[in-house]
């Protein structure tokens, strides 16, 4: 049987490497110069930008994915900690961190607010309380 799957980005590419790994015969059309669908980059200067996902959430699903082929993500790719995660500047004061220990990510944040927002903060700290202890 021929497939023909419109897209190739995670879900498209994915979807094919499990129906050829079927012995299906598989062809993915893609509109873009390349594959990667919202997963992609864009470079120019030198400086390269992801177009979409930066956390490498959900693990376990990489992990059972290649498991089909009976190979592992490391097979493909290394995964390095990152500390600070991820940082959100802006064009004003400050910039927000987001760090691998919780507590200091909700540091960073009341800290970014308390340098927009002149008010006292009480409900902000309800907040911060009730999500770390989520
Ligand atoms: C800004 C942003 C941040 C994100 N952050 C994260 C994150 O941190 N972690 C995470 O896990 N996920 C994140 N995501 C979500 C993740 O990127 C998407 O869930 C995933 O990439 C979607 O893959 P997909 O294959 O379903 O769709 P897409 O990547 O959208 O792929 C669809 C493909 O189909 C092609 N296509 C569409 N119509 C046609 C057509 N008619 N003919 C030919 N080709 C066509 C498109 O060009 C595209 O390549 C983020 C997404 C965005 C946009």
């Amino acid at each position: 049987m021929n497939i023909v799957i419109v897209g190739a980005g995670f879900g498209g590419i994915s979807a094919a490497a499990l129906l050829a790994q079927k012995g299906l015969e598989v062809t993915v059309i893609e509109k873009n110069e390349g594959p990667g669908g919202r997963a992609s980059v864009y470079s120019e200067g030198g400086f390269t930008f992801d177009m979409g996902p930066s956390w490498y959430l959900m693990p376990d699903v990489f992990e059972n994915f290649f498991a089909e082929f009976n190979a592992k993500p490391e097979d493909f790719y290394d995964l390095k900690k990152l500390e600070p995660a991820y940082r959100v500047f802006s064009t004003g004061e400050g910039s927000l961190m987001y760090h691998l220990i919780l507590k200091r990510t909700m540091n960073s944040l009341t800290a970014l607010r308390r340098m927009v927002v002149k008010d006292s903060g009480s409900t902000w700290n309800q907040l911060v309380n009730s999500t770390t202890r989520l």
